[in-house]
C-alpha cells in the first residue's frame, strides 16, 4: 500500500472532506470505451461525477484502491421534433444546470423544475433527482450506458429503469452488489421536452407561485425556483456540503395520521400509492437539532436536513453527526432516517451500514 501514490480526492466530493484512492482516470470521450477492456473489464471500479452526492470514507491510511472513472464526456443536440415534442440528447459529463439552461435558451420547456441542483447529467437519473413537483424520470426517453457485466452498450428506456423516490435500478445496484462492482456508466441521456408554449408547466409549490408575476413559463418557473434555492440552500463553495443529507422517510399513512396526532404541528404530509412520505427537516427540527455540531460538521442553521462542513471536518465528523441525528429521531419518532447521499467507503461493509442500517451503526466504533 505504502508504494502507492495516493490521489486526492477532496475537490471530488461535495463536502470537501478529505479523502483518497489510486487509480483514477478520466473519461473524456465515447471512443474511449473501446479502452475500457485495459482499464477497468477485470477490476472493481467506480463512475463519478462532481461528487455532489457521494460521502467518501477514504481516509489517507484507508483510500479507495479500486478503479474510479471520471466522467467528463460532453456535449448536447437537438436530435428531433416530432409531434409537438422535442428529443434533445446529453452526454453525461455536462453540467446538469448548465444543460438546464441551455434548453430554456432554446426556448423549450420540461426541465425548469430541476434548475440549480448541482452534479452532472449523467448521475441525475442514479437518484432519479427531483424537486418542485417534478422528478428526471419524467422527462427521460432512453439512457444509454456500457453495461460492464454484458462488456457492450445497452439502452434503457424509463420504465426499465426501475425509478422510485431517490432511487433507481442503477442506485440499487450498487447497493445490493457493492460500490465496486459497479454495472453501468451512463454514457448520454435522450429526455423528451416541448416548446415553451406547450409545455406543461409544474407550480404545485406554494412557494414556486408566489415568485412569479405574471404569466407563468418554462423560464419563470426557473427564475422563480433560482431565487428560493438561493435563499435556502448554502453556498456550496462557502459551506461544502451534499444537499440533502437524509430520505424523507416513507411509511405507512395510519402512521404519519397517529404522528399527526401527537404532533399536531406537523406539515402535510405527501401521499404516494397508499404511503406517506414525511418531512425529514421537520422531524430534525422537532428534535432541537438545527445549528448542532460536531466539531467541523454541522447542520445547516437554515435547513436541518444540509450538514455542511464548517471549515476542517473529517468523516468521522460528519459521520458521528449523522449517528446523532439518525438516534435522536428514532429516540423520538420510532422513524429510522436513510442517508440520500452515495456512501462510498474503502469497506464496503461500513459503508453499506452507514446508508442503511441504523442500528448497526450506532454505538460503532470507527
Ligand atoms: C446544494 C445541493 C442541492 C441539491 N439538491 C438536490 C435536489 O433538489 N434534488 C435532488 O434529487 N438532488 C439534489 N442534490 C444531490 C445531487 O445534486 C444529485 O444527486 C446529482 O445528480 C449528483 O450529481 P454528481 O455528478 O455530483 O454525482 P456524483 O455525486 O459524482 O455521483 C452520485 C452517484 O452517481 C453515480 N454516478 C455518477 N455519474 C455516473 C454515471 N455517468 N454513470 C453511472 N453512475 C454514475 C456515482 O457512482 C454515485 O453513486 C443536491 C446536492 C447539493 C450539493
Amino acid at each position: 500500500m505504502r508504494n502507492l501514490k495516493l490521489i486526492d480526492l477532496k475537490n471530488n466530493n461535495g463536502l470537501k472532506i478529505n479523502a483518497f484512492c489510486t487509480n483514477l482516470f478520466s473519461i473524456n470521450k465515447i471512443s474511449q470505451i473501446n479502452e475500457f477492456p485495459e482499464i477497468v473489464n477485470t477490476n472493481p471500479r467506480l463512475v463519478i461525477g462532481s461528487g455532489s452526492n457521494i460521502f467518501f470514507l477514504a481516509p489517507d491510511n484507508q483510500p479507495l484502491t479500486s478503479t474510479i472513472l471520471l466522467n467528463k464526456i460532453k456535449g448536447k443536440e437537438i436530435i428531433k421534433e416530432k409531434n409537438n415534442k422535442t428529443f434533445v440528447r446529453c452526454l453525461a459529463g455536462e453540467n446538469w444546470n448548465d444543460f438546464v439552461i441551455w434548453t430554456l435558451s432554446k426556448n423549450l420547456g420540461g426541465l425548469e423544475n430541476l434548475v440549480l441542483i448541482p452534479g452532472t447529467v449523467g448521475a441525475a437519473p442514479i437518484q432519479n433527482i427531483g424537486a418542485y413537483g417534478l422528478e428526471i424520470k419524467d422527462r427521460i426517453d432512453s439512457i444509454l450506458a456500457w453495461d460492464f457485466e454484458q462488456k457492450k452498450l445497452v439502452n434503457f428506456k424509463p420504465h426499465e429503469c426501475e425509478f422510485r423516490y431517490r432511487n433507481s435500478l442503477f442506485k440499487n445496484q450498487m447497493i445490493h452488489d457493492g460500490w465496486k462492482k459497479t454495472r453501468y456508466f451512463i454514457i448520454s441521456i435522450d429526455f423528451v421536452l416541448w416548446s415553451e408554449k406547450e409545455s406543461p408547466l409544474i407550480t404545485s409549490y406554494d412557494e414556486v407561485r408566489k415568485e412569479i408575476i405574471g404569466k407563468v413559463s418554462p423560464k419563470k418557473i426557473a427564475e422563480s425556483i433560482i431565487k428560493i434555492r438561493n435563499r435556502k440552500l448554502p453556498d456550496s463553495n462557502l459551506l461544502p456540503n451534499l444537499g440533502s443529507f437524509f430520505q424523507n422517510p416513507i411509511v405507512k399513512i395510519y402512521q404519519a395520521k397517529d404522528l399527526r396526532k401527537n404532533f399536531p404541528k406537523m406539515p402535510n404530509f405527501k401521499v404516494i400509492e397508499n404511503e406517506a412520505k414525511i418531512s425529514a427537516a421537520w422531524l430534525i427540527d422537532e428534535c432541537k437539532l438545527k445549528g448542532y455540531k460536531v466539531n467541523d460538521a454541522g447542520i445547516y442553521k437554515k435547513h436541518s436536513l444540509i450538514i455542511v462542513n464548517y471549515g476542517d471536518a473529517s468523516y468521522k465528523d460528519i459521520m458521528n453527526l449523522a449517528i446523532k441525528i439518525q438516534e435522536k429521531v428514532i429516540e423520538k419518532f420510532g422513524i429510522c432516517l436513510t442517508l440520500e447521499p452515495n456512501v462510498i467507503s474503502s469497506s464496503e461493509k461500513k459503508a453499506f451500514r452507514l446508508s442503511k442500517f441504523y442500528y448497526e451503526t450506532y454505538n460503532h466504533d470507527y
